[in-house]
């Protein structure tokens, strides 16, 4: 199975409105992040639209990134929940349950190698992968550097 339909038998079809109203919530970022949180479209973020079972995960990541001082990374944020397909795959991406986000798109495109100047620290990622997080940035087929995303362990 992939991610994407072990996202659709736990949580439903992500374009029905019941997706929605049983899983998505509107979480307001900790206060000690939104100093440090990219703006989106020029606004402030204080608070993003994601799955509910996603957003304890979110915090501890992001608490520790300001921590750290590892935050200072984070240039641009680009989206959490849309529903979409996977860029040229016939199948749900996974921010269409919004259990994903997206950053540095622009310093981190789809398809190549991380590592490169721009791109994110080891200890960066690490923050990422130790709260349950899959960086993109690790996937050897198709590196997807501005992508992470947490799978609820049940799944
Ligand atoms: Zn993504």
């Amino acid at each position: 199975m992939t991610d994407s339909q072990r996202c659709l038998a736990a949580y439903g079809n992500p374009s029905l409105p019941a997706f929605a109203a049983q899983w998505l919530v509107r979480h307001p970022l900790p206060l000690a992040v939104r100093p440090f949180f990219p703006a989106f479209a020029g606004k402030p973020i204080t608070a993003l639209y994601l799955h509910r079972l996603a957003a304890p995960a979110l915090d501890k990541v992001l608490l520790e990134l300001v921590a750290t001082g590892l935050i200072r990374e984070l240039r641009t944020y680009d989206g959490c929940w849309v529903v979409r397909c996977k860029r040229g795959l016939a199948e749900y991406s996974i921010h269409s349950w919004g259990l994903a986000l997206d950053f540095n798109a622009a310093l981190n495109p789809l398809g190549r190698p991380k590592g490169g100047p721009g791109m994110w620290s080891e200890a960066f990622l690490n923050v990422w992968r130790r709260h349950g997080w899959t960086c993109g940035a690790d996937w050897k087929a198709r590196p997807d550097g501005m992508h992470f995303q947490y799978l609820p362990g049940a799944i």
